[in-house]
């Protein structure tokens, strides 16, 4: 079992994981145990997001190259705005909600 990555937001979280396993890759999310805090506080704050870890390590490099495939399309598409069909604001590519007047940007 390897680390590939910690994300704080569970539902990305939920998406990463679902593009892993389509492609076979089994994972394994765990919450980091909060009574790993240490008690006096440090510079450095504990890590509670939680983790994901790739089951078998030979998948490790596939999914590390899909992980990271993944972040460049999201990239992209937060570069690219969208207008909104309703009110015509301009929304980052990656909203789905318009900021502006609150409905699908897509129509
Ligand atoms: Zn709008």
């Amino acid at each position: 079992m390897k680390e590939l990555c910690s994300e704080a937001d569970m539902s990305r979280m939920g998406l990463i994981r679902s593009l892993l396993e389509n492609q076979g890759i089994e994972t394994i999310v765990e919450r980091s145990n909060e009574l790993d805090v240490p008690a006096i506080p440090t510079l450095t704050p504990p890590r509670l997001d939680p983790v994901l870890y790739v089951v078998n390590e030979e998948d490790y490099e596939r999914a590390a190259t899909i992980l990271q495939e993944y972040f460049q399309s999201e990239e992209v598409n937060s570069r690219t705005e969208v207008t909104c069909s309703f009110c015509g604001a301009m929304n980052p590519g990656n909203f789905e909600i318009c900021w502006s007047c609150g409905k699908n940007v897509r129509g």
